[in-house]
């Protein structure tokens, strides 16, 4: 598979790199120093020999063969692809950063320091009393969310066996209220992209544990009615949880808890800079109103009694733990480095820019863009035409896609994200390629990418069927 692809970059000027293994092999004598058993060793062993040169172009060309955020713009909607700034990673790479998670408190003070002042770093952007670090991903952190509301509701022994999830949801909501056991009410949007008052009110009902909503929405709108969906979940008994994943629209702007939100995760990778995890190890904490903090998972973090340093402690009613020790700990160094440099009036201004690069983009191309004026995203439609042909046509100039076809509410949708670390002369350029692919002819859509190291593929084949090893390969 990978030969065909090589033929192909070839063909057509792209990037392609053969496998190490495939560039030269020498068989090395590894004698019989092992303090392992017989049956675990070998003699010797078949090994690529690339000279040091030969190895540094091997792995820049690699990093040449996919998509990345240091080479372009990434403006997938929803996703948040950010500039990773390379002071947080050289925080995170300090060789004292790294402590192992047994040490006790008294021997990691500095650790529990960092960890207390992030807490309060995110309980005051979300405007929420207390924190748990822990979950180790967005949807780590959703599923957290509602485990608390959940152990809320028994603790308070009401019996309610739904949560409201509008259909503008991001998939992990659904999935998240249907791991922690409930049965999943979609609500209908409204004609304006947002929450229909109607629906909900017929929706909610002394079953209701919580609705999940996402604000702005997951097609950057801004739940105007927002005040009044608090009152509606609230006179039912239930509880308002916020999903944070769009967070880059409010920080430093408007907090959750202001708007009635009880309980809420961050996304330290969208919103906070640290690297997208490939699904770990990323960061996922989660903020609740002081009513919920009891039921935060084990340990949190906090001042001793007397004042002299910090303590990790186990919160009375705790939903025990969702991920080891603290969670991912050098992810969130680089969320506290982030947010330290940056500062209230820095997060303000990231927030602004984000704004303001959306629906300058938005201005710019040529596709309709139903609803609006919007947050830090927008989606576009590509009409008549096929959402996946115009973005895989993006490639071809030169710039990342966004993402397709979701939500689905907005036919045809690519859901833009460009963030605020784009400057003008950069969303030009999108614009250009949006442009350029959204007028291209059938043919040409039919035929992209051609300037990619592989062009059309199997994602469900991916998916469904992953070869993980070259090993794998040799099998077909
Ligand atoms: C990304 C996203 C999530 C899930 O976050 P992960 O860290 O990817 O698990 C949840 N909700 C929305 C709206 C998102 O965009």
């Amino acid at each position: 598979m990978i030969h065909d692809q090589a033929d192909y970059a070839r063909e057509n000027g792209a990037v392609h790199e053969p496998l190490l293994s495939e560039k030269g092999e020498e068989t090395v004598d590894v004698g019989d120093a092992s303090p392992l058993p017989d049956e675990l060793t070998r003699e010797d062993l078949t090994l690529p020999n690339p000279s040091e040169p030969e190895i540094a172009r091997h792995y820049t060309r690699l990093s040449q063969m996919n998509w990345a955020i240091d080479a372009g713009p990434y403006p997938l909607g929803s996703c948040t692809m950010k500039y990773n700034p390379k002071f947080t990673e050289d925080v995170a790479a300090d060789p004292n950063a790294a402590v192992h998670p047994d040490r006790t408190d008294r021997s990691v003070q500095g650790n529990l320091e960092l960890m207390y002042r992030l807490q309060g770093f995110l309980a005051d952007i979300g405007g929420m009393d207390a924190v748990t670090l822990q979950p180790p991903a967005g949807a780590a952190g959703e599923l957290t969310g509602i485990l608390i509301a959940k152990a809320y509701h028994d603790h308070h022994g009401n019996d309610r066996s739904e949560v409201i999830v509008p259909a503008s949801a991001h998939g992990t909501n659904f999935a998240t209220a249907a791991t922690a056991g409930y049965d999943v009410v979609e609500l209908p949007s409204g004609d304006d992209g947002r929450v229909d008052l109607d629906a909900l009110r017929a929706a909610v009902g002394d079953d209701t544990a919580a609705l999940m909503l996402t604000n702005p929405n997951t097609v950057g709108l801004f739940e105007r009615g927002i005040a009044e969906i608090a009152d509606v979940v609230h006179d039912a008994g239930g509880l308002l949880y916020y999903d944070g994943a769009n967070l880059n629209a409010l920080l430093g702007r408007g907090r959750p808890s202001d708007m009635g939100f009880d309980v809420m995760y961050y996304n330290v990778h969208k919103t906070f800079a640290t690297p997208h995890g490939g699904g770990g190890p990323g960061a996922g904490p989660v903020g609740v109103t002081g009513e919920l903090a009891a039921f935060l998972p084990t340990p949190r973090v906090r001042e001793t009694d007397d004042g002299s340093g910090y303590e990790r402690f186990e919160p009375a009613k705790s939903i025990g733990k969702v991920h080891g020790f603290q969670g991912n700990w050098l992810v969130l160094v680089k969320a506290y480095a982030y947010i330290a440099r940056l500062g209230d009036e820095g997060l303000a201004d990231a927030v602004a820019k984000a704004v303001l690069n959306a629906n300058y983009l938005a201005e710019r191309i040529d596709l309709d863009v139903p609803h609006g004026p919007f947050h830090h995203e927008f989606a576009a439609t590509a009409g008549d035409r096929d959402a996946a042909a115009v973005a895989k046509r993006m490639l071809d100039f030169g710039v990342h896609p966004p993402t397709t076809k979701w939500p689905e509410m907005v036919p045809e949708a690519m859901l833009t994200e460009p963030t605020e670390i784009e400057g003008k002369s950069s969303l030009d350029d999108l614009a250009a390629a949006f442009n350029a692919a959204y007028g291209d002819s059938d043919e040409a859509l039919d035929d992209a990418p051609n300037r990619t190291a592989a062009a059309r593929i199997d994602q469900v084949g991916a998916v469904r069927n992953p070869r993980l090893s070259w090993r794998a390969l040799d099998d077909g």
